[in-house]
């Protein structure tokens, strides 16, 4: 554990001395054991930029002066801050730094204090072109607290405050690390190739700490959910199944008991300075010509809540701190790629520069921004390649389509109308346009903040199996929370607690089992089979995953819309209405030579496709044509 009270520590050092009868020079040199931790924890020679800036922090540590005695590393200049508890070393790694142990020397008076060993470790061959998540895959996402409880003994670690109650949705229910490495052959066989989990890292908040997106240490995997070795375990694992997984980070704001809150490196760390005041949420005085400042500041300096203090990136140890942990994460985990969250209530200079340095060290990877609006106007702004008329320059690859998202749910449960309904959809999609790279965006019916799809289409089948079709083979990155493949469903709308309900199956002694079937209702393993034929198709269509996108406007209920490469087509017809429709091919022309034979993906039957194609009474269809 962490000692909290570097303060306490330095006065019991002093107190001790004092009790020895050692007389107390007015400059009595930090105690030897003055350096609680070094962070980044270790390092690795071959990144592209030579920099590396360790933060030493302890009691009077900034007294101390630090020298570095390994070939090829130089110690360029050190930062003090208000706080004399810190000390920055600004490093320089040449291109021929070895791996090996760097000595760390702090002296007092020309004495020898202390020494630290620092590693730098080699990097895994490839690191530097490892490939991120892209339309290819498919994304699991896990809530890890809730999805299996896959090694009871770190339930209720010593020294964590939240306890551990499956009754209580906001409580902690005891999933971990263990549970999703213990059941990647489920999520391998769903079709998913990609694992995104929300933030695993340390919240040692008092409650509400089993999201995740209060973090209290940034380089500490929650106890609860396990250890870092164990997350590398499971990216490994995962890889070896030919599945990424994708770190969630939090630049934004930090837990209330993050332990820099109890010795804060610079007060200009945490925006509003002691004020407190609460964001406004006002997404759009990022990109609005006539905003105000005052609005503009509250939005971005504001706290996202009382138990959430507002980072100010732009103080500069913080900001290289922030993107020494991505990259230490990145590297140590072998992720696939990052989602940061409310990516855009942190200042926006900050997050650019984030963002480049993370794709300049792996140009292949990915990064998706969560920018929870629905006007594709604002989301378009952040992604990278979009001219902007502020000639702001953004270095974000991806962004989750929540505009898609919402106009999803609501297009499907609005009765059809000339103006209304699946038309809807049909006029969103249009709005691509605005986007630099619309393929490379997040496609989800729902996530673990929004009603769960099934809830929020009120329990309908018919229309859950379209929501899901459409995330499957539209264009873009398509992600599925866990659950929503058995139709997982808050009762309440907005109850967070029941969005993140827990995997069934995942705790011993649970009636019904996901993971085998034991148990599950007919419709529940009806939409698990349904989920599994579509992606585990996915997974080798080309022409669903990259394929361009044609769409035709929606008559009588029915959306018809292709997706091409080469030569592989893929016919996708939603039928809302409840009579069946027969589509007159020969408007498709464009799409569809006629006689094309191809494959109906969730029947398997052969189908021929000449001068009509009936669609069921409210029904789904693809067809893979080859
Ligand atoms: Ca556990």
């Amino acid at each position: 554990m962490l000692d909290s009270k570097p303060g306490r520590r330095a006065t019991a050092a002093v107190l001790l001395l004092a009790t020895l009868g050692v007389a107390r020079a007015t400059a009595a040199a930090p105690a030897a054991d003055a350096i609680l931790r070094v962070d980044p924890p270790s390092w690795w020679t071959g990144f592209a930029s030579p920099d590396l800036q360790l933060m030493v922090h302890g009691p009077r540590v900034a007294e101390l002066n630090p020298a570095v005695d390994y070939p090829g590393v130089r110690l360029a200049s050190v930062t003090r801050l208000a706080n004399p508890d810190y000390l920055f070393l600004n490093l320089r790694l040449d291109r021929d730094a070895r791996p090996g142990h760097v000595a760390l020397v702090f002296r007092h008076d020309g004495k020898v204090i202390l020494r630290r060993d620092y590693v730098l470790e080699a990097r895994r061959a490839g690191s530097r072109e490892r490939k991120g998540f892209d339309a290819g895959d498919a994304i699991y996402l896990i809530v890890p607290d809730r999805f299996a409880n896959g090694d009871a003994r770190n339930d209720r670690p010593p020294g964590t405050a939240d306890r551990l109650d499956r009754r209580d949705p906001g409580a902690r229910h005891g999933g971990d690390i263990a549970g999703v490495t213990g059941h990647l052959d489920y999520i391998e066989r769903m079709g998913f190739t990609q694992i995104w989990l929300t933030p695993v890292l340390e919240n040692a908040q008092p409650a509400f700490s089993y999201h995740g997106y209060s973090i209290t240490d940034h380089y500490r995997v929650d106890p609860r959910l396990g250890t870092r070795e164990e997350l590398r375990e499971l990216a490994r694992a995962a890889r070896a199944r030919g599945i990424g997984l994708i770190g969630d980070v939090v630049v934004n704001h930090i837990g209330s008991q993050h332990w820099w809150m109890r010795d804060l490196p610079s007060p200009d760390w945490i925006s509003g300075e002691g004020s407190q005041a609460l964001t406004n949420h006002k997404h759009s005085t990022i990109l609005d010509p006539y905003a105000a400042e005052v609005d503009r500041r509250l939005f971005v300096d504001g706290w996202f809540s009382r138990e959430m203090p507002d980072l100010h990136p732009m103080s500069a140890e913080l900001g290289t701190y922030l993107i020494q942990n991505a990259l230490w994460w990145i590297e140590y985990a072998e992720l696939s790629g990052l989602r940061v969250d409310t990516y855009s209530y942190s200042d926006k200079r900050f997050m650019a520069a984030y963002t480049e340095r993370i794709m300049s060290e792996y140009p292949r990877l990915n990064i998706v921004g969560e920018e929870w609006r629905n006007d594709p106007a604002v989301v378009a702004y952040w992604q990278a390649g979009k001219s902007n008329a502020d000639g702001y320059v953004s270095y974000l690859p991806s962004l989750m389509d929540f505009p898609l998202q919402s106009t999803l749910t609501e297009s499907l449960k609005k009765a059809e109308q000339p103006y209304a309904g699946l038309v809807d959809l049909y006029e969103r999609l249009a709005e691509d346009f605005l986007y630099a790279n619309p393929r490379n965006l997040v496609v989800f019916a729902d996530n673990h903040d929004t009603d769960r799809v099934y809830a929020a289409l009120g329990r309908d089948d018919a229309l859950f199996r379209m929501a899901i079709a459409v995330v499957a083979t539209t264009r873009g990155i398509p992600q599925v929370l866990y659950g929503t493949e058995v139709l997982l469903a808050n009762e309440h709308p907005g109850n967070d607690g029941e969005k993140r309900a827990d995997f069934p199956g995942g705790w011993a002694g649970d009636a019904v089992d996901a993971f085998s079937g034991r148990g599950l209702a007919p419709p529940a393993a009806a939409a698990q089979e349904f989920v599994r034929t579509l992606f585990n198709w996915r997974k080798h269509s080309r022409a669903a995953q990259f394929g361009s996108l044609r769409h035709y406007a929606p008559v009588g209920g029915a959306y018809v819309y292709f997706r091409q490469l080469d030569r592989e087509t893929v016919l996708v017809a939603l039928n809302k209405a409840a009579a069946p429709v027969r589509l007159d091919l020969g408007r498709f022309r464009e799409s569809l030579a006629r006689g094309a034979v191809g494959q109906d993906v969730l029947s398997g039957a052969r189908v021929q496709l000449l001068d009509e194609l009936l669609l069921p009474p409210r029904s789904t269809t693809v067809i893979d044509i080859n």
